[in-house]
């Protein structure tokens, strides 16, 4: 498959899977997450590769959904409609990310916002660059009960997830770091490089250890009720688009785009 929004490298036994709208930010339109989809599904049945790696080229990891292109693409959803196209495009792709049975890194520089962020915590292991910026604001900017995957508490902790939600705060990489989200932090003239060192060193170790190793840490949060945990968010999520407030932030924006504006003055097309 010739993919035009991702970039797909086989580096020795790594897959190297980018975003690669680095002009739009690697906002996450629908043809980059098909795309992002099918080759994470390719890697991971591929038998000659045993990590995966999940980056973005240019600036930024990912500054989250292409709502520009949702606006344009998906006008006026019905309810079954967005149900649909969010459970497939945003809940199933992640799911299939967090499913992939060898250990996934996620390599992440600049922005990594809404569902940028959601997308690199699907991973095993993530990288950060020292440039790197996390935040999930669609509370604020969209009126809506968070992104899709409410991946937060288990990457930051409760108490943590419900600042970072509330405020719609900026953490850093270093930030990241101490909240155990972020395994390494490193310059970022030295993101690949680092990121590539750490997936050559786990790729060295037994390929079915290391599967099986994943598929019990894994059971460990389904034994928590994760999966059940993110159903019921999911669900929560599609009511926060059903409401008066997510139509009224959503007329704002659509007036703001069509005299010019981008979102609320924000550069951060997120959510
Ligand atoms: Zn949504």
């Amino acid at each position: 498959m010739d993919y035009q929004d991702i970039l797909y490298e086989r580096i020795g036994p790594v897959a190297r899977i980018s975003h690669n709208r680095p002009q739009k930010r690697n906002a996450q339109g629908r043809q980059l997450l098909e795309e992002l989809d099918h080759a994470v599904v390719h890697a991971d049945r591929d038998p000659e590769i045993r990590v995966i790696v999940l980056a973005g080229v240019g600036d930024h990891f990912s500054a989250g959904h292409d709502l520009k292109e949702g606006v344009v693409a998906r006008p006026n959803p019905t309810v079954e409609e967005r149900f649909d196209y969010e459970l497939e495009h945003f809940y199933d792709y992640c799911l299939r990310i967090y499913d992939t049975s060898k250990p996934t890194i996620a390599q992440v520089q600049g922005a990594c916002i809404a569902a940028g962020f959601m997308v690199a915590n699907m991973c095993d292991l993530m990288v950060a660059a020292d440039d790197a910026s996390f935040s999930d604001p669609t509370a604020h900017t969209l009126g809506a009960a968070a992104v899709e995957m409410l991946i937060h508490p288990y990457v930051l902790g409760l108490r943590k997830a419900k600042e970072f939600l509330f405020t719609g705060q900026r953490l850093s990489a270093m930030d990241g770091l101490e909240l155990g989200m972020v395994n390494r932090v490193v310059p970022r003239a030295q993101l690949e490089a680092e990121t590539l060192q750490l997936a050559e060193r786990i790729a060295a170790a037994p390929p079915f250890a290391l599967r099986i190793l994943k598929r019990s840490l894994n059971r460990t949060r389904e034994a928590q009720g994760f999966r059940t945990a993110l159903q019921a968010h999911f669900d929560t999520h599609q009511l926060s688009h059903t409401s008066f407030e997510y139509n009224k932030v959503r007329e704002e924006r659509k007036k703001a785009q069509a005299s010019g504006k981008t979102s609320f003055g924000r550069s951060d097309p997120s959510g």
